[in-house]
């Protein structure tokens, strides 16, 4: 789908027709439909959209991630390979070590039985035979970097005697240790208060510096962090993308009716609430999945559902509005 590519820059992953279900009690659910973009090589993308959008599902579905009752159909390309094609071996050693993951769970996603130090340089032991010593020093490099300290100590520490705020840094440090090329983060400032929220952006920024060549996936509903953050901004609802654009584009000139009433709902827009309620993905509308909540719609919004439009080089978005 060359309508989502921008030619001039080197693709890192490319997903086609993506579609995700659930088999549930209640029957089949498709929780992402038909979903094509491409993430290029160095940029910061922000994924976002409101709960149930299917952007964590998203996340999850790129680095596999999903339960058994999850089903799954198109292609998500990495360095040629499919990744939803691929053996469990070579998975592992693409995850972790050219994909990696921050996941949202902060609380429950160390191990509580081994030390900070071991969590963070196991990856580079597994991935790049590195010796005990060597792994442990560069999990300590790590924790300096990211102002956990005294890191000597947290290192030979449990994550139990960490803060909220400290285990969210070492999830990122143990991610990024094996420098990977992409990094997924699921909605990595949620439950954090401003001056956290600050401290994580900092880390993004110091870990751009480190590898500038790295892509990065952020998957927020925190738009001021995509507005530090991004270089792009992609957005999700009901399991669709709807808008593909540029950060300044999207702040300054947002496309889609939904990215509008979502802007305006900010508050230092006015807080004005989008009406009535999010799409149950489970039961989608008809035709746009927008049009009960849209000031815009018309008769063709209710019946048919609007492909993702190219306007330009960098601007995509899925409304009848830009249909000529
Ligand atoms: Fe609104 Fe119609 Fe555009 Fe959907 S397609 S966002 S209902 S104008």
């Amino acid at each position: 789908m060359s309508h989502v590519s921008d030619t001039s820059k080197e693709v890192i992953l490319s997903i086609r027709d993506l579609k995700v279900k659930f088999y549930t009690e209640e029957g089949e659910v498709t929780v992402i439909s038909d979903v094509n973009l491409d993430l290029f090589k160095g940029e910061t993308v922000a994924l976002i959209g409101e709960s149930g959008s299917g952007k964590s599902i998203l996340g999850h579905t790129i680095i596999r991630l999903l339960p058994k009752n999850a089903n799954v159909s198109g292609h998500i390309i990495y360095k040629g390979i499919d990744l939803l094609k691929i053996d469990s071996s070579l998975l592992r050693n693409i995850r972790g070590r050219e994909i990696a993951w921050i996941p949202q769970m902060v609380g429950s996603s160390l191990n509580p039985t081994v030390k900070i130090g071991v969590q963070i340089g196991e990856v580079l032991i597994d991935h790049y035979n590195y010796r005990n010593q060597r792994a442990w020093s560069s999990a300590i490099d790590l924790l300096k970097l990211f102002e956990v300290e005294p890191a000597e100590e947290v290192a030979k520490g449990y994550p139990h005697q960490l803060s909220g705020g400290m285990k969210q840094r070492v999830l990122i440090a143990s991610a990024i240790a094996a420098r990977p090329n992409l990094l997924i983060a699921d909605e990595p400032t949620k439950g954090l208060d401003t001056i956290k929220k600050t401290l994580i952006v900092n880390i993004f920024k110091k870990i751009k510096d480190l590898k500038p060549d790295l892509s990065i996936l952020l998957i927020t509903h925190d738009l001021k962090f995509a507005r530090e953050l991004a270089d792009r901004v992609i957005v999700m609802y009901c399991g669709k993308v709807i808008e593909i654009n540029d950060k300044n584009s999207f702040f300054e000139l947002p496309l889609h009716p939904y990215s509008k009433l979502l802007l305006k709902s900010l508050p230092s827009k006015g807080l004005y609430p989008i009406p009535g309620k999010p799409a149950n993905v489970a039961n989608p509308p008809s035709g746009c999945r927008f049009h009960p909540r849209c000031p815009y719609a018309s008769d063709i919004c209710e019946k048919s559902s609007p492909p993702l439009i190219k306007l330009d080089l960098n601007r995509c978005v899925a409304c009848w509005l830009y249909k000529r």
